[in-house]
C-alpha cells in the first residue's frame, strides 16, 4: 500500500531544483510512481472545503475532476464532492485520527464528476507544522467500489442465505462429530419441539443419547460420516422436547477445513413420521389379512421359512396345519356375510388361545386358515395341539339368532418328515386336509405319501373324463321310485356310470363327480345326462308304456350357469318330452347358498312345467322359512337317516320331522335308500309319501328298468 509521509520528499517539492544526484533519482521514481498509482495522492488543508494544494495524476481517474480543476478549490472542492451523507463522519473520523494518532483511515463516497458515485478509500497524516500544529493532511485515496460491490453481492448472498435457513422447512443443523449443536435453524426447534434454536442448542447438549431413541443409529450416522463423508436419507425414531417420538430422515455430510481436519457436521432434517405410519400401515396391509388381522399368506411363508430355519439348526419338528371350517359357505349364505365376517373373527381368536407364542396363525383366505407350529418335540406333540384346535372349535358358538356347532377339519404334515421346504410342506398340509374332508369333517388327518398319489390320480381322471364323452362312455341307470301306499312304480331317477374301457365294474358316479366338478367337466356330462334321460323317457311313452316322472341330478355348478333353463327348455323341445315328467333333483346344501338367485332359476323352470326335488334332505342346515319360498315339489330323505330309522331314536325322529314338515309345505316326501321291510313299514306307518332303495329295486340298465315298467304296465 501506497503511503505518502511527512518525512519523505513531498510532490509539492517536486519542481524545487535538486542538487544530489541520489535526491533527483528518488524525485523521479515518487513522480513515475504516482502518476501511474491507481488512485490518488494529495496534500490538503484542514479547512472546511478541504482544499486541496496538490492531487496527483490519479484525481482525473478517481474523481472524473482534472487535477487543475480540483487544486485550490479552482472548479469544486473535494467537501463538495464528498457526498453530503457522509461528509461529517469523514471529517470526524479525519479528526479523531489526528488527535489520536496523527494518521487516519476512513471509507465514504464520492460523488464523481460524471454523476457516479464511488466508494472510496482514504488514508493519510497530518503533516506537523513549525510550531506543532497540523494545519495539511497528506494522504491517497482509491476506488474501492469494487470491493464494495463484492462485499455488498457477500452481504446479500448471506442474507439470502440467512433467510432460507430461518425460513426453510426442513430442519438445519450443524453439530460437532461429538454431538452437540453448533447451529440450528427455526425448523429444527420446531420439529424437535423447542421454542427457538436457542433452546435447542442450549437443551440438546448429546445428541446421541438425548434425541435418538436407539444410540445405535447415531454409532450407525457417525460410522457413515467416517466411511463416506455423508449419510442419505437417514432414518431415525426421535424424541422431541417432550418425550413423544417422532420418525426423521436426515440428510448429512461432514465438513472439513483446508488441513482436511473435520470440523463439523451440516445437513438437514424432515419429519417422516406421517409417511412412516403410512408405510407401516401399508406393509401391515400387504403382510395381514384385512378382517381377522391375522398373518395372511406371505407373511406365513415367511414365517414358516424362519420356524424352518431354527428346526433345522435345533433338530426339531415343525408342523404344517390347514384348518377348514366345514359348511362355513353355507353359514355365510344363509345367515349372511356378516354372520360370518364375526364367525370367522370368532373362529380367528379361538385359534389364537389355542397356540403358544411362537406359532403362527395366518388366514389363507376364505375359511381356510394355516398353523405354523413351531419348535416341536415330535408327533406326539403335535398331534395333541391339533386335538386341541379341533375340540375349541367345535365348542358351541352362539350367533344372533341362535347357537351353533362348527366343526373343522384339519391337514398336518411335517418338517422334516414331509418335505424341507415351506410350499411343499403347504401342498402337503392342504392335500391332507381334503382328505380329513373326506373323511367326514371334524377331523385330521395326517399327510402321507398315498395322498399326492390320490392327487395324482385325480389328475389322470380329469383327462380320461375329458376323453370319455367324446368316446361316449356314460351310461345312466334308473332307480325306481315306488309310491308306498300302492307299491307301483311312479318314477325313476336317473343315475350316471361310467364304463371305463379298461375297467370290468362300473365306475360309480361318487368317484368321478367330484373331478368332473372341480374341472368344470360336469357342464357337458350334466347335459348329455339330461337329454339322455329325457329322450329315453320319451322313448318309453312312444313305446307305449305308463308315463313316468324321470329324476335327473343336477350339480350346483349347472345351476350357478347362466344357461341352464335355456338347455332344459332346449332338451325338452328337442325330445318331445312334456316338462312335467322331467324332475331336476338339488341338494339342499347347494339350495341354501345361494337362496335369491336359485329361486329366480326355479320360478323359471317352474314355468317350464318341471318338478324340482330337494336331494338329501337332512343333511344341510334349512329352515323351515326358507324352504317355503322356493317352488320344491318333492323332499328326498336322506338316506343316512333311513339306514338307522328302525335302531336310531335321533334319526327316527328326523325323518319324522322331515315328513311332517314336508306334507306342512304341501310336499311330497320320498324315502331314500330303503334296504329292508321294516324301514319300508317305519316309512309307510308315518305317512311317507314315496320310496326309492335296493327293497324294491337297484338302480337298472334302461331296458332292465324298461321290462320292469312294462310287466307292472301288465299287471
Ligand atoms: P343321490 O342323488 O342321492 O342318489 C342316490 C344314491 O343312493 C345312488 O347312488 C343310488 O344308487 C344309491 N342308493 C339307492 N338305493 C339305495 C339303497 O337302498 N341303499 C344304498 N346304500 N344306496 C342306495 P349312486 O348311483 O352311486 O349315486 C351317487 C350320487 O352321485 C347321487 O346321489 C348323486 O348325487 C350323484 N349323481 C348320480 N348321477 C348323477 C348325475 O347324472 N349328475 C350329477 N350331477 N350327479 C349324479
Ligand atoms: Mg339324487
Ligand atoms: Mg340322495
Amino acid at each position: 500500500m501506497t503511503e505518502v509521509n511527512a518525512t519523505g520528499a513531498m510532490p509539492a517539492r517536486a519542481g524545487t531544483p535538486l542538487r544530489e544526484a541520489g535526491l533527483l533519482d528518488r524525485n523521479r521514481l515518487l513522480a513515475t510512481l504516482m502518476s501511474n498509482l491507481v488512485g490518488m495522492v494529495y496534500r490538503c488543508r484542514l479547512d472546511a472545503e478541504w482544499t486541496m494544494e496538490f492531487v496527483s495524476d490519479g484525481c482525473l481517474e478517481l474523481t472524473g475532476y482534472a487535477s487543475g480543476e480540483l487544486v485550490r478549490n479552482a472548479r469544486t472542492s473535494y467537501e463538495r464532492i464528498t457526498h453530503p451523507d457522509d461528509r461529517e463522519r469523514v471529517r470526524a473520523a479525519i479528526h479523531e485520527g489526528l488527535a489520536r494518532a496523527n494518521r487516519y483511515d476512513v471509507e465514504y463516497r464520492l460523488l464523481r464528476a460524471d454523476g457516479d458515485t464511488r466508494w472510496v478509500w482514504e488514508r493519510g497524516v497530518g503533516v506537523v507544522n513549525g510550531d506543532g500544529r497540523v494545519e495539511v493532511i497528506e494522504g491517497f485515496i482509491q476506488d474501492i467500489s469494487q470491493r464494495h460491490t463484492a462485499e455488498d453481492a457477500l452481504r446479500e448472498a448471506e442474507r439470502r442465505y440467512r433467510s432460507i435457513f430461518e425460513h426453510a422447512t426442513e430442519g438445519i443443523f450443524q453439530t460437532t462429530p461429538d454431538g452437540r449443536y453448533l447451529d440450528a435453524n427455526p425448523a429444527l426447534a420446531r420439529i424437535y419441539g423447542y421454542a427457538t434454536p436457542e433452546a435447542l442448542i442450549a437443551g440438546l447438549s448429546d445428541i446421541q443419547h438425548q434425541l435418538y431413541v436407539d444410540p445405535e443409529r447415531r454409532r450407525e450416522f457417525v460410522r457413515l460420516m467416517r466411511e463416506y463423508g455423508h449419510a442419505r436419507n437417514f432414518e431415525s425414531p426421535v424424541y422431541r422436547r417432550d418425550g413423544g417420538v417422532i420418525w426423521i430422515s436426515e440428510n448429512a455430510r461432514e465438513v472439513r477445513d483446508e488441513n482436511g481436519t473435520v470440523v463439523c457436521y451440516e445437513g438437514t432434517v424432515v419429519e417422516i413420521t406421517e409417511r412412516k405410519r403410512y408405510q407401516e400401515e401399508l406393509e401391515y396391509q400387504a403382510s395381514h389379512d384385512g378382517l381377522t388381522g391375522l398373518p395372511n399368506r406371505a407373511l406365513l411363508v415367511d414365517r414358516l421359512g424362519q420356524a424352518l430355519h431354527a428346526a433345522r439348526r435345533d433338530n426339531r419338528v415343525v408342523a404344517v396345519a390347514f384348518v377348514d371350517l366345514d359348511h362355513f359357505k353355507l353359514i355365510n349364505d344363509s345367515l349372511g356375510h356378516h354372520v360370518g365376517d364375526r364367525l370367522l373373527l370368532d373362529m380367528a381368536a379361538r385359534l389364537r388361545a389355542c397356540l403358544r407364542g411362537q406359532d403362527t396363525v395366518a388366514r389363507q383366505g376364505g375359511d381356510e386358515f394355516v398353523l405354523v407350529l413351531a419348535d416341536q418335540p415330535d408327533e406326539a406333540g403335535v398331534t395333541r395341539v391339533v386335538r386341541r384346535v379341533l375340540d375349541t372349535i367345535s365348542r358351541p358358538w352362539a350367533a344372533e339368532h341362535g347357537e351353533y356347532s362348527i366343526s373343522c377339519s384339519i391337514g398336518v404334515s411335517l418338517y422334516p418328515r414331509d418335505g424341507e421346504a415351506a410350499e411343499a410342506l403347504l401342498k402337503c398340509a392342504d392335500l391332507a386336509m381334503f382328505k380329513a374332508k373326506d373323511l367326514g369333517r371334524d377331523t385330521f388327518q395326517y399327510y402321507t405319501p398315498e395322498l399326492n398319489h390320490a392327487a395324482l390320480d385325480r389328475l389322470a381322471l380329469a383327462n380320461q373324463l375329458r376323453q370319455a364323452l367324446e368316446r361316449d362312455e356314460f351310461v345312466l341307470h334308473y332307480q325306481p321310485r315306488v309310491d308306498l301306499a300302492s307299491g307301483r312304480i311312479v318314477g325313476a331317477e336317473a343315475l350316471i356310470r361310467w364304463r371305463q374301457p379298461e375297467r370290468d365294474e362300473l365306475t360309480p358316479p361318487d368317484r368321478f363327480i367330484p373331478v368332473a366338478e372341480e374341472t368344470g367337466l360336469i357342464v357337458p356330462i350334466g347335459a348329455w345326462a339330461l337329454r339322455e334321460a329325457c329322450a329315453r323317457n320319451r322313448a318309453w311313452q312312444a313305446a307305449g308304456l305308463p308315463p313316468i316322472v324321470v329324476s335327473v341330478n343336477l350339480s350346483p355348478i349347472q345351476f350357478r350357469r347362466a344357461g341352464l333353463v335355456a338347455e332344459v327348455a332346449d332338451v325338452l323341445t328337442g325330445t318331445g318330452l312334456d316338462g312335467r315328467w322331467l324332475e331336476l333333483e338339488l341338494t339342499e346344501s347347494f339350495i341354501m347358498q345361494d337362496a335369491e338367485r336359485i329361486n329366480l332359476a326355479m320360478a323359471a323352470l317352474k314355468a317350464l312345467a318341471v318338478e324340482i326335488a330337494v336331494d338329501d334332505f337332512g343333511t344341510g342346515y334349512s329352515s323351515l322359512s326358507y324352504l317355503k319360498r322356493f317352488p320344491v315339489d318333492r323332499l328326498k330323505i336322506d338316506k343316512s337317516f333311513v339306514r338307522d330309522v328302525n335302531i336310531d331314536a335321533d334319526d327316527a325322529a328326523i325323518a319324522r320331522a322331515i315328513i311332517s314338515l314336508g306334507h306342512t309345505l304341501n310336499l311330497r316326501v320320498v324315502a331314500e335308500g330303503v334296504e329292508t321291510d321294516a324301514q319300508r313299514d317305519f316309512m309307510r306307518s308315518h305317512g311317507c309319501d314315496e320310496m326309492q332303495g335296493y327293497l324294491f329295486s337297484r338302480p337298472l340298465p334302461a331296458p332292465e328298468f324298461e321290462a320292469l315298467l312294462r310287466g307292472q304296465a301288465a299287471d
